[in-house]
C-alpha cells in the first residue's frame, strides 16, 4: 500500500444494527477519499457494541458481517485500507488495560457523553465499569497502530481531545511511543429519522443502505414535514423540515435549491418533494446493492477479507504492544 502520505487514520464504527444512511454521509464517503490519500485502519469495533449490547450480544456477530459486507459493497477497497476486527486483536484489551491503569477517574466521570448516553438509551443499564472505559478503549484503538489522524464530527471532538490526554500522559510516564492522534475535522449532517427524529439505532427510525427502493419508498413517504405545510397551497420553510435533511445530505445542490425555492412559494408539493429525495438515494445505491447481493451470496469472501485485514493489523498491534511493555517494563 504506497500513499503519498505516510499519515496513518484509523476509525471504526459500532456493529450494533446494520448501517444506514447516517454512516454513509457521515462516514463512509469520507472513508472512501481517506483510502486514497492515507494508511487507513477501519475497524469493527466489536468491544464497543459489547459494551451496550452486552445483554444482546449474539446479534454482535450477525452486525459484524453486515458491516463487513457493506464497507466492501460501498467501495472501502482491502487493497487500500485494512479492514479489521477490534475483538480479533487481542492488543486492543491489552493497551487498554494498561491505559486504564493510568487514568485518573475523574477523566472519565465528566465526559458528557457518558451521562446523556446512559439517559437517551433506554432499556439497558449503561452504569458499568467498561461502559465508562469506552474513551479509553477508543483510545487504546487509535493509538495501537499509531494513527496521527482521526475523523471525526463535532459531536467527538471532546473524545478525540481526551484520548490526546491519555496519550500525553502515557508518553509523559514512558516515553515518546505514540503520536497524539489529531482530528480531522469531518462534515457529519444531522440526519433526521423516518419520525423526524434523529436518526438513530436505538431509536428504531433507520433507513437502512440495505433496505430495497420499495422499503425507502414506503419509509419516506409518510414522513412529517415542515408543519407549516398543512395544505398543498401553504408554504414552507425547508430548514425546519426533516425530510430536508436527508435532501442536503443525498440530492444534488442544484437540484435541492430548486426544491428549496418550490417549497418556500408552495410551488411543489410535499409528495413531489419527497419523490426527487426517493430517486436520488435509489440511484446512488442501486450499484451498492449490487455489489451487496454478490457479497452476501459469497460469504466465504467476506470473511477471508477480514482475515487479511486482522492479519496485517495484529502485526502492526505486536510491534506496538513489544514497544509497550519495553517501556513500561513488564
Ligand atoms: S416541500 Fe419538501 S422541504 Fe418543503 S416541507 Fe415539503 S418535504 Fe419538506
Amino acid at each position: 500500500m504506497s500513499k503519498d502520505s505516510d499519515k496513518i487514520v484509523f476509525s471504526g464504527m459500532r456493529p450494533t444494527g446494520s448501517p444506514h444512511l447516517g454512516h454513509l454521509a457521515g462516514a463512509l464517503r469520507n472513508w472512501l477519499k481517506l483510502q486514497e490519500e492515507y494508511t487507513c485502519y477501519f475497524c469493527i469495533v466489536t468491544w464497543h457494541a459489547f459494551s451496550s449490547e452486552y445483554q444482546n450480544s449474539k446479534s454482535i456477530q450477525q452486525f459484524t458481517f453486515e458491516y463487513a459486507v457493506d464497507w466492501l459493497s460501498i467501495g472501502l477497497d482491502p487493497n487500500k485500507c485494512v479492514m479489521l476486527v477490534q475483538s480479533d486483536i487481542k492488543e486492543h484489551a491489552e493497551l487498554f488495560l494498561l491505559l486504564s491503569m493510568t487514568i485518573p477517574l475523574p477523566w472519565l466521570q465528566r465526559v458528557p457523553t457518558f451521562k446523556e448516553m446512559q439517559k437517551t438509551i433506554k432499556g439497558k443499564d449503561l452504569n458499568t465499569f467498561g461502559f465508562l472505559g469506552y474513551p479509553v478503549l477508543q483510545t487504546a484503538d487509535i493509538i495501537l497502530y499509531k494513527a496521527s489522524l482521526v475523523p471525526v464530527g463535532e459531536d467527538q471532538a471532546y473524545h478525540l481531545e481526551l484520548a490526546r490526554e491519555i496519550t500525553r500522559r502515557f508518553n509523559r510516564f514512558y516515553g515518546e511511543i505514540f503520536p497524539e492522534p489529531q482530528m480531522l475535522l469531518t462534515e457529519v449532517p444531522k440526519l433526521a429519522g423516518t419520525d423526524g427524529r434523529k436518526m438513530s439505532n436505538s431509536l428504531g427510525n433507520i433507513i437502512y443502505l440495505k433496505d430495497s427502493a420499495e422499503v425507502i419508498r414506503k419509509k419516506i413517504t409518510p414522513m412529517v414535514t415542515d408543519v407549516r405545510r398543512k395544505k398543498r397551497t401553504d408554504p414552507g420553510v425547508p430548514e425546519d423540515c426533516p425530510v430536508f435533511t436527508l435532501h442536503k445530505a443525498f440530492v444534488p445542490r442544484e437540484k435541492r435549491d430548486e426544491l428549496a425555492k418550490g417549497c418556500l412559494t408552495a410551488g411543489i408539493g410535499c409528495l413531489d418533494c419527497k419523490n426527487v429525495l426517493i430517486e436520488a438515494l435509489i440511484e446512488l445505491l442501486s450499484p451498492f446493492w449490487d455489489k451487496r447481493r454478490e457479497y452476501i451470496k459469497h460469504p466465504d469472501t467476506v470473511r477471508d477479507i477480514l482475515q487479511e485485514g486482522n492479519k496485517k493489523a495484529r502485526e502492526v498491534a505486536a510491534k506496538t504492544m513489544e514497544e509497550v511493555r519495553r517501556a513500561i517494563g513488564i
